[in-house]
């Protein structure tokens, strides 16, 4: 049944309504409000029709890309399915590497002699990608979808969103790179975020930090959020390695940058305090609709 005929079923359906609760009492202090209730939860049925939601994951990445583009960011995106050199081996993560037991990763086989290919278990395979195709300096990000090969809980998910953000010049340093997390997540959760660093380890960097922002909820006073400590675990970052500049074909003594991996779900699952990853990939609009 189309739109028009579901409208004109929906008028005819009201009025006889109407005319049954003003001419019969006992039906509107009996059947009536049932059969009123019945008819509006399915009139869907007939034609109905109610506006769209943008989901969660889209909202969120419609944020990063404004707040992206608004400190000068260019956003861009890479294949889904990727070749082994730049999900792993330009990012210096060789075959050999215990380091790729890091990433649980869905391997694919291919016909055609290219070389291994992948599901990206980052979107730090847009790095090389870019780096080696465009000449510093340069400002980037890159939100995605990612694959994993491993069980699925309330915080695991096969496929989930990341953003990976990169800076490449001649004078980026440690104090860069802090500034501009500081500044990134002050506009993201329009909060003023502080931002602190702790020592950690990726292949691709060289210092690996792991990062901290002050809780944007209580300002770091202490809460469930953050887990009352006022801090919560961001994402990894840290100043690109010079193996991997050099795999680019940038010089590492005249240009350095930083690179940064953060979960767009993680920060969706903060925002709006969702305590299961699986229910923004269920497809059930009724999550959506609340947003
Ligand atoms: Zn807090």
């Amino acid at each position: 049944m189309g739109i028009v005929e579901g409208n004109t079923m929906n008028v005819v359906v009201v009025v006889v309504l109407w005319f049954l609760f003003v001419s019969f009492p006992a039906f509107a202090q009996g059947w009536g409000p049932e059969v009123f209730f019945l008819y509006s939860k399915h009139s869907t049925l007939y034609g109905m029709q109610t506006k769209g939601h943008a989901h969660p994951v889209s909202i969120i990445i419609r944020d990063i890309i404004t707040v992206a583009t608004s400190l000068g960011f260019d956003v861009t995106d890479g294949p889904e399915l990727e070749q082994e050199k730049y999900n792993f081996d330009m990012l210096n993560i060789p075959s050999w590497h215990p380091a790729r037991d890091m990433w649980d990763t869905f391997w694919v086989k291919t016909l055609d002699g290219y070389g291994k290919r992948l599901m990206r278990t980052h979107t730090s395979s847009v790095q090389p990608r870019y780096m080696s195709t465009h000449q510093p300096p340069f400002s980037v990000m890159i939100p995605g979808k990612v694959f994993r090969y491993e069980p699925t809980d309330t915080t695991h998910e096969a496929q989930f969103f990341q953003l990976e953000g990169f800076m490449v010049g001649t004078d980026v340093s440690v104090a860069t790179m802090k500034a501009f997390f500081a500044e990134f997540f002050s506009k993201l959760f329009k909060k003023d975020i502080h931002v602190r660093m702790r020592p950690s380890y990726f292949p691709f960097v060289e210092p690996g930090v792991e990062v901290d922002m002050s809780c944007f909820k209580c300002g770091g006073a202490g809460c469930a959020t953050c887990k009352h400590t006022g801090w919560i675990e961001i994402m990894g970052a840290g100043m690109i390695h010079p193996t991997v500049l050099r795999d680019c074909h940038i010089d590492p003594d005249v240009y350095s940058g930083f690179a940064f991996g953060v979960g767009i779900d993680r920060i969706i699952m903060m925002k709006y305090g969702i305590d299961d990853i699986r229910v923004l990939y269920n497809g059930d609009i009724r999550v959506s609709a609340q947003f």
